[in-house]
């Protein structure tokens, strides 16, 4: 079967830069998902320097939330006019955007004003488009868990995160989370470095009893699935699972089937322990599951989340994508490991930047 999607996992530090194709007759639909720190715009830009003149083009580029490991390099994209970059929509949540707190009521975005604007201060003449697919609204599932976007030419997409609630907490929470944008911090405490641990008995550890992710800006995440010919892959952002369950749950009900088996599932917040858990697991059984962080600060991935990936009910030979080789994502492939769980795992190539997957186009799809 041809290729239906083409994934790739950018390096981008601590956080996401996703590139994604999907194959049309004409030029690919071309997505982008986040910008990584700041200091990942270099590899960003080489990779649509890469690109013909004429088709530096993304249909979608979508800025999960506003924190520096997923901002950081998006800015310079949108302010850089060498590249001749353009663009179809951008999906980001701003101030103008967040529920009023009384009313509860989202505004469309006025001329002129643009993520760039917002976030600079600087007013532009010719601002991208802008959540032009909600009308120029917020991007949010509304009040039934999930919204399902068709457009012409497009793959479809089913928005999964985040709600008009934690956009509600977004918009209490938006001068804080500037500030902190601003200097580069995120809301959690970086983790003391401590010794790796030996990986063993994944069951025990996937029992581990865990917190769940409290951060405004995470829970305000953008995450949807993504399907295209037969193929899909899950993007979660930094979404809460609360909300990616729930919603879920609202698709499962919708679809009449018993869960949402995906390609691909990019776990969310660089595969934190607060995040992956067992039964979000199990409503989207994926046969590839992708980490994207190189573990800087708050030593992600957590070893609980990817233990409760390979201890998965039902899992078949899952495999394991790292967009960073290190020592501590190097344990998943030892062998010990790899007998008794039957899981593969990936790592970029010396010579390549980041990972890609290739994710076949199928006729149907059991659930
Ligand atoms: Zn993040």
């Amino acid at each position: 079967m041809p290729v239906a999607i083409k994934l790739e996992v950018l390096p981008a530090s601590r956080g996401d830069c996703l590139w994604i194709e999907c194959r049309r007759k004409q030029r690919p639909w071309r997505l982008l998902i986040d910008g990584g720190m700041p200091s990942d715009w270099p590899a960003l830009r080489s990779r649509i320097e890469a690109l013909p003149a004429g088709d530096r083009r993304f249909d979608l580029v979508v800025v999960t939330h506003i924190d520096a490991d997923h901002i950081g390099g998006m800015l310079p994209l949108f302010s850089n006019k060498e590249l001749g970059v353009s663009f179809g929509d951008v999906w980001f949540n701003g101030m103008p955007q967040l529920p009023e707190p009384v009313t509860g009521r989202t505004r469309s975005v006025a001329q002129g004003e643009s993520l760039v604007s917002l976030l600079s201060g600087i007013a532009e003449s010719s601002a991208p488009p802008w959540n032009v697919a909600f009308d120029g609204r917020a991007v949010t599932t509304g009040a039934h868990n999930f919204v399902t976007i068709e457009r012409p030419d497009w793959p479809t997409i089913t928005l999964l995160s985040p709600t008009n609630e934690r956009l509600a907490a977004l918009r209490k929470h938006w001068v804080k989370s500037i500030e902190l944008l601003k200097r580069g911090e995120a809301e959690e405490l970086p983790k003391p470095p401590t010794p790796l641990a030996e990986l063993a008995n994944l069951e025990q550890l996937a029992a581990t009893p865990t917190g769940r992710d409290t951060s405004v800006a995470n829970g305000s995440s953008i995450a949807f699935l993504l399907e295209h010919d037969g193929a899909s892959c899950l993007l979660a952002g930094d979404a809460y699972y609360t909300v990616l369950g729930r919603a879920l749950t609202a698709v499962v009900n919708a679809r009449g089937v018993r869960d949402i088996p995906v390609d691909a599932f990019k776990l969310p917040h660089h595969g934190s322990k607060g995040n992956v858990i067992a039964p979000l697991l199990e409503l989207a059984p994926a046969d590839h599951y992708i980490v994207s962080t190189n573990g800087d600060r708050f030593g992600h991935p957590d070893d609980i989340a990817l233990a409760r990936v390979l201890t998965r009910r039902g899992a078949v030979k899952p495999q394991l994508w790292f967009n960073y080789d290190n020592v501590a994502n190097r344990r998943w492939e030892a062998r010990s490991l790899r007998d008794a769980y039957g899981h593969l795992a990936h790592y970029p190539r010396p010579s390549q930047a980041g990972i890609r997957l290739e994710l076949s186009a199928r006729a149907k799809r059991d659930s």
